[in-house]
């Protein structure tokens, strides 16, 4: 047997051992420190700060796109919130990005039977002319079907695409599906069509239109780049499978601003014997414009920014507590590229990296991206995590949340903890994002999660590596 087989191994052993003997001598806790584990989920579980804190943001301050007045805000209300709990370190990095902003948008089925659809504007989108731009629409069945046609296939034309996400509990129908947002426009106009418009992002059957960030490409013309709901898309799809000729208007107007500057708001609960050492948690502060940004992520945010208090409640850790609270990340993760080039000296010094951002339903799935010596604590941190039904997944790839992509070429220890994003793509990025549809029980039993999460790995005697 191998070195390799036989660590593995043991932390199988390990990770079955604790489950059965809740609280039994642990390599890397203290008896009284598994006890504080305990209190500290138990706390949460009793625990609305989350609540009061999404509840605030997404009230007071309210919809949070990068660059606009409500941004600024949100950094400004992140500060006084960090430092009303107590954080230890409270201070925000800059970060740039392309500003963007919408005025209006409207769209309409002009012939052969007029009728108003429900449109947005894509981020980053042209305005049409004043009065829209009218023309005959052609469909096609996803992306790669467009790309596949011949070239001035769409010469004239408002090209549709119509491809259905599918819904399924990790959301694994989204990277599929975004294709056709990032680049419809490009492949649109490359087949000379002078508009774009596609079926949204989304496995809703409700009547909203689903936003989010699109691409142009230098040398290729720009053309209007929009999505209507999924009702709009399939009453469109009838009345062109009819065969008769299908004319709608796009009428969008919005703006490209040049250079935004925004801000990342960074909280730190100071560890006291390793205080350069890190736990990494948070959030994306911005949000889309359209609703309030509940789910996406103002209950990262507050999940994130709960957990660390609590986490903290029984004592200072042994390693800091870092919340980070990205900038821009819907226009393209531009928060966490600035942090990662702010902190590149210091970057190896995160022992554990997670983010929320799909939601706020339950976690239902533990799992960690690290140096094979930090497996038997992963799996000291997932016992601890199956009474809030939890499962452990070990599979040892997980990619922890989108704004830590920019963080993987250092090979940081990443976590997942993921939620049950069944219906998050039913109000992904529209104007249903609201704080309604956030059930405080399920936020509660993601901040028992985190503050799990945190706590152990900030206090445990193993230092956690990265692959
Ligand atoms: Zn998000």
């Amino acid at each position: 047997m191998n070195k390799k087989i036989t660590s593995l191994l043991s932390g199988l052993i390990f990770a079955a051992l604790s489950v059965n003997t809740a609280h039994a001598q642990s390599d890397n806790f203290s008896a009284q420190q598994l006890t504080q584990v305990s209190e500290i989920k138990q706390q949460a579980l009793d625990s609305d700060l989350a609540w009061d804190l999404v509840e605030s943001l997404t009230t007071e301050v309210g919809p949070r796109m990068p660059g606009t007045p409500g941004d600024k805000a949100a950094v400004a209300w992140a500060v006084a919130k960090f430092k009303h709990l107590g954080f230890d370190k409270v201070w925000t990095e800059p970060a740039t990005f392309p500003k963007w902003i919408r005025y209006s948008e409207s769209a309409a089925i002009i012939s052969p039977a007029p009728q108003p659809m429900h449109i947005t504007a894509l981020g980053n989108s042209i305005s049409t002319p004043k009065n829209g731009i009218e023309a005959q629409v052609i469909e096609f069945d996803s992306l790669a079907e467009l790309e596949n046609a011949p070239n001035n296939a769409a010469q004239g034309k408002i090209v549709f695409i119509n491809y259905k996400m599918d819904r399924h509990r990790d959301g694994n129908g989204y990277g599929p599906a975004v294709q056709a947002r990032r680049s419809g426009a490009v492949v649109a106009a490359q087949k000379g069509a002078v508009g774009y418009v596609m079926r949204s992002v989304s496995t809703a059957y409700h009547r909203f239109a689903h936003t989010g960030g699109s691409h142009y490409k230098e040398g290729v013309t720009k053309i209007v780049s929009s999505a209507i709901s999924n009702a709009d898309a399939d009453q469109l799809h009838r009345l062109v499978a009819l065969g008769k000729p299908v004319t709608i208007n796009i009428n969008v107007q919005a703006k490209s601003m040049g250079e935004g500057t925004s801000y990342n708001v960074i909280g730190e609960m100071t560890g006291t014997e390793f205080p350069d050492q890190y736990v990494l948690i948070g959030g994306h502060l911005d949000s889309w414009d359209l609703g309030t940004g509940a789910l996406d992520d103002g209950a990262g945010v507050a999940i994130t920014m709960a957990a660390a208090k609590i986490a903290t409640s029984k004592g200072k850790p042994k390693r800091s507590i870092r919340v980070v609270l990205f900038a821009a990340e819907e226009f393209g993760l531009w928060g966490s590229k600035a942090y990662v080039k702010a902190n590149q000296q210091t970057i190896s010094n995160i022992v554990a990296a997670a983010e929320s951002d799909f939601g706020a339903d339950k976690i239902w799935a533990f799992d960690s991206n690290v140096h094979a010596s930090a497996l038997p604590l992963v799996s000291e941190i997932a016992a601890m995590m199956a009474s809030l039904g939890v499962e452990h997944l070990a599979k040892n790839n997980a990619r922890g949340g989108p704004d830590l992509i920019p963080f993987r070429q250092f090979n940081i220890p990443a976590f997942g903890l993921s939620q049950d994003g069944t219906d998050y793509f039913d109000y992904h990025h529209t104007a249903d994002d609201t704080l309604d549809k956030i059930d405080p029980k399920k936020l509660r039993q993601n901040v028992a999660s985190y503050a799990v999460f945190a706590y152990m790995a900030a206090n445990a005697k193993t230092r956690i590596l990265g692959k």
